[in-house]
């Protein structure tokens, strides 16, 4: 297929602007001859965990194993129920069935695509251990009713802050406020390496010292493997990365927030179309409108026509899909956002004229 002139994400602007500082890190890393758990793990996870705050930060291989390594950690396994969103990446309740555990799915707030604080009561049972918000898009669940109810029930709360890295709610980092917080650096990512990478951050010492021993083969000392782990090391090259563009994630996140708004004034007043709430801390890995009135495919269409990619996050809420359908449940609104969410090309340095470009043919797509 031809390439759009527009895509939903460009990570070669990001690449040139740091080109000669990844360079010098990336050939400092080759020169040391230091590969796995080297001097740049360590001083990533320093740097990254004063970043978000936190006393502890565990690198890890993907965001997907620091969820289950934090599940573990937690001492979650079979028979346990994690409540959490249907609305999400898959990985988010595959962590859970990974470690034996049951996924149990709440309906979501339509005003912004997280966890409806109002469902979690009724879904929690005697087996219930953990609530799982996603701050999904970038935009941070409403986490004081969500801390408020897991504390009322004796329960613990694990972020899954894959989208979110350096988003706030009420000054607080996302995936800092939990029990445990769970980060990918998967390229497109707000804070991206140039492969796979994962983090697991907390304040408790003793889910740092587990996670830091599960992820290589479950060992605190070599050849003393004490539990069975698994091998989830952060690689030294991707942390060199990270500590690079670290330094400018504030920066980018900043100018996502003023791409956002482009969109929100050349949007807000379309009819047919719901913009996402301009809600503070959000920090737009993705911005995704509601097309309303079952025209999201003729946007699409429209916007492929002139060149424009755009993507259907999520085409399917996970209690529809098969593997996990025999929860058999009704969730209206998740069903409703699969149907009506569409992310629109945004990235830190997005040009205005491509922005401008977008939410004409939107406008004219809606207005036929
Ligand atoms: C990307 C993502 C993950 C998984 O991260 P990987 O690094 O790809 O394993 C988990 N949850 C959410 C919400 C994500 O967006």
């Amino acid at each position: 297929m031809e390439k759009l002139e527009i895509p939903v994400l460009d990570l070669r602007p990001e690449m040139d602007e740091l080109w000669d500082e990844l360079n010098e890190a990336i050939q400092g890393v080759l020169r040391s001859g230091q590969f796995i758990m080297g001097p740049n793990v360590k001083a990533f996870e320093e740097e990254v965990a004063q970043y978000l705050g936190v006393k502890h930060a565990v690198g890890l291989n993907s965001g997907t194993d620091a969820l289950v390594i934090a599940l573990r950690a937690l001492g979650i396994g079979p028979g346990d129920e994690v409540i959490t969103t249907p609305f999400t990446f898959f990985a988010t309740a595959e962590a859970v069935s990974l470690v034996g555990a049951t996924p149990v799915f709440v309906d979501i707030d339509p005003a912004n695509f997280n966890l409806d604080v109002n469902s979690i009561e009724a879904a929690i049972s005697t087996r219930t251990k953990v609530i799982l918000p996603v701050h999904l898009y970038g935009c941070p669940a409403d986490m004081g009713p969500i801390l408020e109810v897991a504390a009322d029930h004796g329960l613990k709360v694990l972020e899954d802050a894959a989208q979110a890295f350096g988003a706030e709610y009420q000054g607080r980092k996302a995936g800092a406020m939990g029990i445990a917080g769970c980060f990918s650096f998967f390229p497109s990512k707000n804070l991206g390496a140039c492969g796979d990478g994962g983090l697991l951050v907390t304040n408790d010492p003793n889910i740092a010292e587990l996670a830091s021993a599960l992820r290589i083969h479950g060992s605190r000392h070599k050849y003393c493997n004490e539990m069975v782990g698994y091998n989830s090391r952060l690689d030294e090259l991707q942390a060199a990365i990270l500590r690079v563009k670290l330094k400018y994630v504030d920066v980018w996140n900043d100018l996502r927030r003023q791409a956002a708004r482009v969109y929100q004034d050349g949007l807000g007043v379309c009819r047919n179309i719901v913009t996402p709430a301009m809600c503070e801390g959000h920090v737009f890995h993705q911005y995704t409108i509601r097309v309303k009135g079952n025209r999201r495919g003729k946007v699409r269409e429209a916007l492929e026509a002139d060149g424009i990619d755009s993507m259907v996050y999520y085409p399917h809420a996970l209690h529809q899909l098969p593997v996990y359908s025999s929860a058999q449940v009704n969730l209206p609104e998740a069903e409703r956002a699969v149907s009506e969410a569409l992310s629109l090309p945004i990235w830190p340095s997005i040009e205005r004229p491509k922005q401008l470009t977008v939410i004409r043919c939107v406008v004219e797509a809606l207005a036929e």
